[in-house]
Order: C-alpha cells, then sequence, then structure tokens
C-alpha cells in the first residue's frame, strides 16, 4: 500500500476502528481467466482512475470477455451505433425492437423477440422515457414510475498533510487503490441519537496524482498566482487524500424528466434531473466526514487537515464540480407496479419482453459504490431469463 494509505488504516486501528484494503478489479500478477483472457500485473500508472486500462491490467468487458464471445456464431457486436428509441408492438404490451443511428449516419430498425435496456442508470431512463416505455413519474401527483427515486451519491473529503519525511510519490497508485473503513456506513453502528439514516464509507486513495487536476494545498493558500504555485510545490508529494462516499436517499422532489424545451441533435427531448441533497443526507455526511477528520488528524505526521463537504447545509446541489459517476435510481426494481418500473426479475411491468440492468434499477443508493449491485442484479435476471422466460416468455409476475 502507498504510504499515506498506510498511515490511514494504522490511525484508524489505534481508534478501534476495522480498516482493510478497498477490493479492485486491478490485478497484482499474470493472470488468465476462465475465458482464456490474460490480464497483467498492474504497474500502478494511475491512468484507469477515470479511463480503460491499455496494460490490460484491470478487469473489464473488453478485455476479459469479448474476445471469447465475439466468436460465437449468435453473438454480433454493432460499433459506433446509438439506439435512439425502442418501438412498441400496435398494443403497446410489448417492444417489437430499436431504431438506431448506424455508423453511416442512417436509421435502422432492428426487430427484436426479447430486449435488455444496458445503456447506464440515465440514459436507461431517457430511452424509456422517449420511448413511451413505462408510466412517466409525475412529482405533482406522485404518480408513475419512469424517473422517480432518482438517487446520487453523498461526497465529503479530507485532506491530509503530511511533514517532509513523508513522500506520497502521489503519480503512483491505481484507480481503486485505497484502504477502507467501513465502520460508519449503514447498520454498522448506531444511529439512535444522530438524526439521519444510511451513512458512508471513509477511504484513503492513491489512485492518480495528475498533474492538472491534482493540487492539494492547505486551507488559506490563495487560489493563483505565486503563492498558490508555491503551496503547490511543497504539499504535491506530502499528501493523503481521504474521502466519504455516503448514502443518497431518495425523495419524492428528486427525479428524472425530459427537458420541456431543450432536445438532443435527433430532436429527442434532453433527460431533465432535478436534485438537490435531503436534510437527512447533509446531516449525515457532516457527521460521517468529521469521522474522517479525527481519523486524518490522529496519521501520523500529520501537520494539517482540511475538510470540505459538498452537501453542507445551505449549499445546493451543483453539477459542475465531480462528485461521483454513482447515478441511481429512475426505473426502480420492486413488487408493485405503482411503485416500481421492473418486478424482482429485472422485467418492465408494462412491456414483458423488456428486461432492464443497471443502477436505475435501485430504489436508493447506499453508501456503496453501484457497479458490484448491479452486475450481481444483472447475474440474477440474466438466470430467470434464461431459465424461466426464454423457453415461455411471458410476465414473470402478476402486476
Ligand atoms: C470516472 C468514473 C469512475 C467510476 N468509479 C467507480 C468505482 O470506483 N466503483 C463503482 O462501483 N463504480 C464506479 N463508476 C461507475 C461505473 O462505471 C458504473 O456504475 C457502471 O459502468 C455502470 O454499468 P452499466 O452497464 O449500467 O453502464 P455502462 O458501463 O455505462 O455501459 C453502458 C453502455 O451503453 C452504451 N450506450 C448508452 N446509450 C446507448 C444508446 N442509446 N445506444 C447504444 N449504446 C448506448 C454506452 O456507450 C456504454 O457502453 C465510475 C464511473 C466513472 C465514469
Ligand atoms: S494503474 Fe490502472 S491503468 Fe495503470 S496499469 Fe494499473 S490497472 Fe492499468
Amino acid at each position: 500500500q502507498p504510504i499515506s494509505n498506510t498511515l490511514f488504516g494504522r490511525a484508524a486501528e489505534r481508534m478501534g476502528l476495522h480498516p482493510f484494503p478497498m477490493p479492485s478489479a486491478n490485478v497484482t500478477r499474470e493472470y488468465e481467466n476462465p475465458y482464456g483472457a490474460k490480464l497483467h500485473p498492474c504497474t500502478y500508472c494511475g491512468f484507469c482512475e477515470r479511463f480503460g486500462c491499455g496494460y490490460f491490467a484491470k478487469a473489464d468487458p473488453i478485455i476479459c470477455v469479448y474476445d471469447r464471445i465475439k466468436e460465437h456464431e449468435n453473438f454480433e457486436i454493432r460499433f459506433e451505433s446509438q439506439v435512439l428509441r425502442i418501438e412498441k408492438s400496435a398494443d403497446g404490451q410489448t417492444a417489437t425492437g430499436a431504431l438506431y443511428l448506424g455508423p453511416d449516419g442512417r436509421e435502422y430498425f432492428q426487430p427484436a423477440d426479447t430486449i435488455c435496456m444496458n445503456a447506464y442508470a440515465l440514459w436507461n431512463v431517457h430511452l424509456m422515457l422517449v420511448s413511451g416505455l413505462g408510466k412517466p413519474y409525475d412529482p405533482e401527483t406522485r404518480t408513475g414510475v419512469v424517473g422517480r427515486n432518482y438517487a446520487y451519491q453523498t461526497i465529503a473529503s479530507v485532506d491530509a498533510f503530511f511533514d517532509d519525511s513523508v513522500v506520497t510519490n502521489p503519480f503512483m497508485g491505481a484507480g481503486a487503490l485505497g484502504v477502507v473503513v467501513d465502520d460508519y456506513n449503514g447498520d454498522n453502528f448506531d444511529h439512535s441519537d444522530l438524526g439521519f439514516v444510511g451513512g458512508g464509507y471513509i477511504a484513503c486513495k492513491q489512485y492518480h496524482g495528475r498533474p492538472i487536476s491534482y493540487q492539494p494545498v492547505p486551507d488559506g493558500t490563495p487560489r493563483w498566482g505565486a503563492e498558490w504555485k508555491r503551496a503547490v510545490r511543497e504539499n504535491y508529494g506530502h499528501h493523503g487524500d481521504l474521502v466519504v462516499h455516503g448514502s443518497s436517499m431518495s425523495t419524492p422532489e428528486n427525479f428524472l424528466d425530459l427537458d420541456p424545451t431543450w432536445t438532443d441533435a435527433y430532436g429527442r427531448p434532453l433527460l431533465r434531473m432535478t436534485f438537490n441533497f435531503p436534510d437527512n443526507d447533509r446531516r449525515m455526511s457532516d457527521y460521517v466526514m468529521n469521522r474522517a477528520v479525527e481519523i486524518a488528524e490522529n496519521m501520523e505526521h500529520v501537520q494539517s487537515v482540511t475538510s470540505s463537504n459538498l452537501a453542507a447545509q445551505g449549499s445546493n446541489y451543483d453539477i459542475v464540480p465531480y462528485q461521483t459517476t454513482h447515478n441511481t435510481g429512475g426505473a426502480v426494481i420492486g413488487t408493485d407496479p405503482s411503485t416500481s418500473v421492473v418486478n424482482r426479475y429485472g422485467q418492465m411491468w408494462d412491456h414483458h419482453n423488456v428486461f432492464v440492468f443497471g443502477a436505475c434499477l435501485f430504489p436508493q443508493n447506499l453508501g456503496y459504490n453501484p457497479t458490484g449491485p448491479l452486475m450481481g442484479l444483472a447475474y440474477w435476471t440474466l438466470e430467470h431469463m434464461k431459465n424461466d422466460y426464454l423457453p415461455n416468455p411471458r410476465p414473470l409476475m402478476d402486476a
């Protein structure tokens, strides 16, 4: 582990907490997966926090499964194509296929018996809304379901500045190289008198150190000029990066719908997001951030600590500073068609041959990153599609 992560783990342990290495999809030694894909040991170049790994050291579908499935006769991928709409049958009960824009700029219709929607949480919802799949959520009457339960993630950050004896070399790292404390997440702690539900994990990560986007400076540093440059130079290599990834509870006021004014290049209304942090989540974020500050102050060789809560009381959600890409909800899973878009098998209540994948299924965003659970749900849905649905296509649950 890089030194900042190690110092974080040691401080947390001294405080009676339970730090552990962050799970990640990077490999530390040569590995051949069951499909014959070969992965190389990670070089800790730090590129993959936001980008794919050109060295084949991070698991993703292109590296791990594409080479094998592209040989299957019944598999075809059409690159540079964009689905514009899902078409419905005349009675509206099922979907008939996808209208898409090909690489030549022309529109094509791909008929389909069964459709899997995999376009990412937000774009699944957008496609449903522009295609008339499911009933759109109406925040006035609080009826309808598509766009309902939109939630995000509640992020706070803490910076620990070390004295010169701790050299962190932040340019060496990997996308998810960190140590985590999960003692303040979910029901891992007693909320009874704290005034909020939910929680978050605290991580110390060394994941990129990019020269332009990584310039940690202590509080009170001017935002530009010679003094700022001096502070960046002095602190770049002596910094620990702590972050709180907290839960985000869906509320009736936070939702996705179609923009009444703006359209995209194809004339479709844009997706509109209406969101602000609920008070519950602001309280949660303040609480867990303060626990992170305590750990940072306990790290050896720390000279100063600064913190910032993007969901602080009095502030509004701002889409500009990057927080996370962990959008959830909008087409949630459930057992009641009046509050969910898909049944427990990921099958749309209103159109039984449409199955939905991704974090749009989550009714709330709990204090973890979404990709693990959304992949678990994908396995669950595929199992039921294969064994229950495809042999006998029908609604898998009564509405
Ligand atoms: C910088 C960054 C860091 C992240 N870090 C983490 C992390 O540490 N942990 C974590 O759990 N999650 C992380 N995430 C989130 C994670 O990437 C997503 O949760 C996950 O990729 C969602 O999987 P998905 O299959 O639903 O959608 P995606 O992986 O987004 O796949 C959707 C695919 O559909 C395609 N598509 C979309 N619309 C159309 C259309 N109309 N027609 C045709 N194709 C279409 C897209 O091109 C894309 O290939 C991160 C995301 C980003 C951007
Ligand atoms: S740090 Fe990320 S991009 Fe660099 S080799 Fe490791 S997995 Fe690949």
